[in-house]
């Protein structure tokens, strides 16, 4: 069997395709993923799927996909979905918004049909290549559906994804029309990765405010699935840089750079030519430093390289012509014959070659408005070897989390800036000890250890998924017979048979489960167990010859006989002490509210902002607690609800009490989705008899011994069960 493989998905493939017709070539074009990969992809097997960087007529892509065999499996992509894709949807909407610069927000719902459609063609191809046991590592943003969909496909590997980008705020992410989808899509890793905790964290937050899904610190459930969050700041590659300035055109240019600007002090600025780099600001900045200083007027240069970038959309053509024109106003305002304050290298200088001006650069100027992590900041620690430089960073950068010792700046504070930069050109030679910190975390957080860390977790996240209930299969698992005597079923009725809805007037159940509740009684004894009264679910059930048990446990009807008396019980504790916290509960949490039930109060906040909520559950469940010490009350926090109920009358106490009725069975089925359900598992579970199937419905993180991820896959498990055990009794010997 072939080892298993590392699949790499990136929008692009780590080489460029060249030429047409069936005469393909490839040309290298290594971007720092490939850099922080290469170590990876040497020491395991590997592949990468990604767009090989141009438009192949369908014709032509066998050949082109012959040329790129050794380097990756190419998706090719239509030109128009290609820029509906990447140049509307991924660059001009999700780019924009996750970055914090909304204003720019444009929605096109072609655009996003094209993402959604670029997605599929992704998940094709490695679904194409993926065999069981294969690690798929899907990289950044423009693929953020393409985690769920791997999963749908049930590829039996590992899924990581990692954000090269910021994840902004809630505030922000929720204007995203597609925000819905998007979270999904990411959730369908086992790991997600940021460049920081404080990624991670709006991710979360984002989770719950958009999805309603709760979560731990590192990790958020869903039916089924646990995804992770990890904190993984990308690094470089400090050898590799260190190689470069040994080449020789490299010292070449260093040795031209430094004999030009002998009497100078450098400050340097490398961007793509991005709104988000904050390169107007950085301009304004150095231009209000040299009116305020004009001793420095003549001393001091500005290299600025802005590489041109995504010059098909309007923004970007915008903000070239904003910079040109600054660059122009400053250098006319403050140049002379023999000076001009800012060198505007407006070109893509190959790596290697910025390692030059890395080392002739006195302080690196790293100014966006909001970066994922930026690696010019960390390169250009790396690039100076022993020889120490200042950084001035912006706080937006995510690297300003990681390199304490440099020097952090707001960017949109254009007069600090401007002190900043005045304050470091005074002090270049102190810059020791702050460097020394920054080379540390450079070196020992290299792009290899970056890889290495982040497929580590992977790894145990995965592993932990396959502990946990196991999912349940029904028909398939348990006994093809219909056990004898009859089996015992204990179904829950809101969220276990039919999924819980907003509006109580529509919780009623729809035909499948009426039909299958009517088929199992023909089987076995079947019981329903509901919140609801007597005459709800008399006016659902009342003429199937199942058991009802009305309010979670209140009074249970036999099959086929009338509903008995409800209990008589002193529920006196419960309206005095109970329901005047409840009522202030209600009083002082907007969108909560108060259910009187015969034997119970309930405390719901399904509606409740959920931050909020779940701190004001918390303090009702701990005050609650201390309140009824001692007495005959039990308090249950339940799926967006707590609830106070006397201690014999709970969902438990009325599953002992059946399972006890039917002692002569040795099948006995029970399915619940809340975690106060688990309860009747463990009754279940103690019960001893020969089969017990205790099922969860909404995920494998439970005490019962099976799962289901939602109501309709367990009613249609019992449909498969119900079927099997027909077909058995039809073809049994008379
Ligand atoms: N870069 C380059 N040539 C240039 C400008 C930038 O090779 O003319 C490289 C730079 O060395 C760095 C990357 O492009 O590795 C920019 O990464 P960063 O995280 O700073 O910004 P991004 O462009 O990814 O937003």
């Amino acid at each position: 069997m072939a080892e298993p493989k590392l699949i790499v998905v990136s929008v692009r493939l780590p080489v460029r395709l060249e030429g047409g017709g069936s005469d393909w070539h490839v040309a290298a074009s290594p971007g720092g993923l490939a850099t922080a990969l290469r170590a990876v992809a040497e020491r395991r097997s590997f592949t990468w799927v990604g767009w090989p960087g141009i438009d192949v007529p369908y014709q032509h892509q066998p050949a082109a996909t012959e040329a790129l065999k050794e380097y990756g499996v190419p998706v090719f992509l239509d030109h128009d979905v290609y820029q509906g894709f990447y140049e509307q949807f991924s660059n001009r909407l999700i780019w924009p918004l996750f970055h914090n610069t909304s204003g720019r927000l444009k929605f096109d719902r072609a655009a996003w049909y094209q993402f959604t459609d670029v997605n599929e063609q992704f998940a094709a191809a490695v679904r194409r290549v993926a065999r069981p046991g294969d690690t798929i590592w899907v990289h950044d943003y423009q693929l953020a559906l393409l985690p769920q969909m791997l999963r749908a496909s049930k590829l039996e590997c590992p899924i990581g994804f990692f954000l090269h980008i910021p994840f902004p705020s809630h505030e922000t992410y929720r204007t995203l029309p597609a925000r819905e989808e998007i979270l999904h899509g990411m959730l369908g890793a086992d790991l997600i990765g940021f460049h920081t905790y404080e990624y991670a964290q709006q991710f979360r937050s984002s989770c719950l405010r958009v999805l309603g899904l709760e979560s731990e610190r590192e990790t958020i459930a869903l039916p089924g699935h646990l995804a992770h969050l990890g904190v993984h700041p990308i690094g470089v590659d400090p050898e590799e840089i260190a190689a470069f300035s040994q080449l020789p055109e490299v010292r070449d240019q260093f040795e031209g750079l430094r004999s030009r600007f002998r009497t100078k002090k450098v400050i340097l600025g490398v961007d793509r030519l991005d709104y988000t780099k904050g390169i107007p600001e950085k301009l304004l900045a150095f231009e209000e430093f040299l009116g305020r200083n004009p001793q420095w007027q003549t001393k001091v240069v500005l290299v600025q390289v802005a590489s041109p970038s995504r010059m098909g959309v309007l923004e970007y053509r915008e903000l070239k012509r904003e910079v040109d024109e600054l660059v122009g106003r400053i250098n006319g305002r403050y140049g002379t014959f023999n000076h001009t304050p800012i060198v505007y290298i407006n070109q893509t200088i190959p790596r290697s070659h910025l390692s030059a001006l890395y080392r002739i650069a006195d302080i690196a100027f790293v100014t966006p408005l909001r970066d994922g992590m930026n690696l010019v900041a960390l390169e250009y620690v790396a690039a100076r070897g022993d020889q120490p430089g200042i950084l001035v960073l912006s706080e937006f950068a995510g690297a300003a989390s990681c390199l304490a010792g440099s020097r952090l700046v707001n960017p949109h504070n254009i007069s600090l800036m401007a002190d900043v930069l005045a304050e470091s050109l005074q002090d270049t030679d102190a810059a020791e000890a702050e460097f020394q910190q920054m080379r540390e975390f450079v070196h020992s957080n290299t792009s290899e250890v970056w890889a290495d860390r982040f497929l580590q977790q992977l790894a145990n996240a995965h592993e932990s998924h396959r502990s946990g209930a196991c999912r349940l299969q029904a028909a398939a698992d348990f006994t093809r017979h219909v056990p004898q005597p009859r089996p015992l079923f204990i179904l829950d009725y809101g969220g276990t048979l039919q999924p819980h809805v907003p509006k109580v007037s529509e919780a009623e159940p729809d035909l499948r489960v009426y039909r299958v509740l009517r088929d199992l009684a023909s089987l076995a004894s079947v019981y329903v167990i509901s919140a609801r009264s007597p005459d709800v679910l008399e006016s659902w059930f009342g003429d199937l010859p199942i058991g009802l048990v009305c309010e979670d446990g209140a009074a249970v009807k036999q099959p086929g006989t009338d509903w008995p008396d409800m209990p008589q019980i002193d529920l006196t504790e419960l309206h005095t002490l109970v329901l005047p916290v409840l009522q202030d509960f209600v009083r002082h949490t907007p969108g909560s509210k108060l259910e009187r039930r015969r034997v119970s109060l309930v405390w719901h906040y399904r509606a409740t902002d959920p931050k909020l909520a779940a701190l004001r559950a918390k303090d009702l469940y701990a005050q609650l607690e201390s309140t009824l010490r001692g007495l005959n009350f039990t308090v249950l926090a339940g799926a967006r609800f707590v609830e106070v109920r006397p201690t014999d009358i709970t969902k438990s106490s009325v599953v002992e009490q059946l399972v006890q009725a039917h002692d002569e069975t040795d099948f006995v089925f029970c399915a619940g989705n809340d975690k106060v359900d688990e309860g009747m598992f463990e009754v279940v579970m103690r019960s001893q008899r020969d089969t017990t199937i205790t099922c969860f419905v909404g995920g494998k993180d439970t005490v019962g011994q099976y799962f289901v991820e939602s109501p309709a896959e367990l009613v249609s498990e019992l449909e498969g069960l119900v079927s099997l055990w027909r077909s058995s009794m039809a073809t049994a010997p008379a």
